[in-house]
């Protein structure tokens, strides 16, 4: 599945109506951005980030460790935590392992990560081994702090108190698939029916999870050897999920996939496996197919409002002049409401005027374009068969 990316609670452009429309399943909120505005306890006191913004679908946060150490300044990195200045305000504030857990548990998201250092490119293999290490013993600090504090049900869940789960259905409602099923096909319905003051006029075809689960993160630089001992030992502490991280950080594009490929052999195949921060269509199809079950990326969102198209003739900048008369769809074989609406030149035009509406146009036609590669490449998946392995020249 792909993530659209609601960095402060919002995907860019579009609002959680579009969102439903468009079939997106899970959003990523990151915990950084939410912390420092408008704040975790604003948001726990509005009863959780899904009552919050009024998404019942599923939500999963990032631990803030990459934004600490790609946004924020004068940072200092002990083994406690991080000591950072927020890029809004200059204040300062402290992020570990405790807190990251801490400030997810509130915002109520269904995944949560566990703190890491994402590890600079490039980097000496002294420095990516203390950081692969110390990322390890984080795993370790995030699980146990996860395990004693996370909440049962997550804030804007809560069961009436004769209508506790039992253990069992916590065990399904924990085995999602995409689709919002148990494993056994069932509807999970785990909300309570307070949760229907906001926005419920019309009904969605998923709630999302009332549990929350922890994800580990695989670190190690783009050295095998780290990546494959990150891989195993993350695994040997035990998560719900695991994720690839440390990658989009201004390697060779085919760098990231040769580490993908070899990670993801020391990663289970019956857990979720997420790759974090990737990519292109192309590159999450691939993806995909290897074997990478999550991924999330601010590509098509942000391109968009840069006037950069997704479609199935390769990629279009919609501010070119050549397109100031073109009366065809932004991408013939696309079916999103943009596509079936509005020709290339509105398009151009709206983007030449600088109107708001360029911006959430050009999103909505992204994310589809994104979202519908994704279903198409589950539904190749499941016609080859659950469980068989592909390579890579399968994809080709
Ligand atoms: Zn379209």
């Amino acid at each position: 599945m792909f993530m659209p990316v609601g960095t402060l609670g919002s995907v860019k452009a579009v609002s959680q109506e579009t969102l439903e429309e468009l079939g997106a399943r899970i959003l990523l909120a990151n915990t950084y951005h939410l912390y420092l505005r408008p704040g975790v306890e604003v948001v726990r006191r509005m009863g959780g980030l899904h009552r919050f913004m009024a998404w019942k679908r599923a939500i999963l946060t990032d631990s803030g460790g990459f934004q600490v150490f790609s946004l924020s300044e004068l940072r200092k990195v002990t083994e406690e935590g991080v000591t950072f200045r927020s890029h809004l305000d200059g204040s300062t504030h402290f992020l570990s392992p405790e807190r990251a857990m801490e400030i997810q548990i509130g915002l109520g998201a269904d995944i949560i990560m566990a703190f890491d250092e994402c590890t600079e490119y490039p980097a000496e293999r002294e420095r990516v081994r203390d950081s692969m290490e110390m990322t390890l013993r984080w795993a370790e600090r995030s699980k146990r702090y996860f395990e004693q504090h996370s909440q049962y049900p997550v804030p804007g869940t809560r069961y009436p108190a004769s209508h506790q789960p039992s253990d069992a259905s916590r065990q399904k409602s924990r085995s999602l698939d995409y689709e919002g099923r148990s494993a056994s096909g069932s509807r999970i319905s785990a909300r309570d029916d307070s949760f229907s003051e906001v926005a419920d006029h019309r009904p969605l075809a998923t709630d999302h999870c009332s549990t929350q689960t922890l994800f580990g993160i695989v670190q190690g630089g783009m050295d095998r050897e780290l990546r494959r001992e990150s891989a195993l030992r993350t695994v040997e502490i035990g998560f719900a999920g695991y994720a690839i991280g440390g990658l989009s950080v201004g390697e060779p594009r085919e760098m990231t996939r040769e580490i993908v490929e070899w990670t993801l052999e020391f990663l289970p195949r019956d857990k979720p496996r997420y790759l974090m921060g990737v990519g292109t269509p192309e590159e999450i199809a691939l993806y995909a197919r290897m074997g990478v079950d999550m991924m999330d990326c601010v590509l098509p969102t942000r391109a968009a409002r840069h006037g950069l198209l997704f479609t199935s003739e390769g990629r279009v900048s919609i501010k070119q002049a050549r397109y100031a008369e073109d009366a065809g769809p932004m991408d013939p074989a696309c079916e999103c409401g943009v596509c079936r609406r509005y020709s290339r030149a509105y398009l151009r035009h709206l983007y030449a005027a600088n109107e708001l509406l360029a911006q959430t146009l050009n999103t909505v036609h992204n994310l589809h374009f994104y979202l519908e590669t994704m279903r198409r490449v589950r539904r190749e998946l499941s016609t080859v068969g659950k469980g068989k392995p592909m390579t890579t020249e399968d994809t080709e």
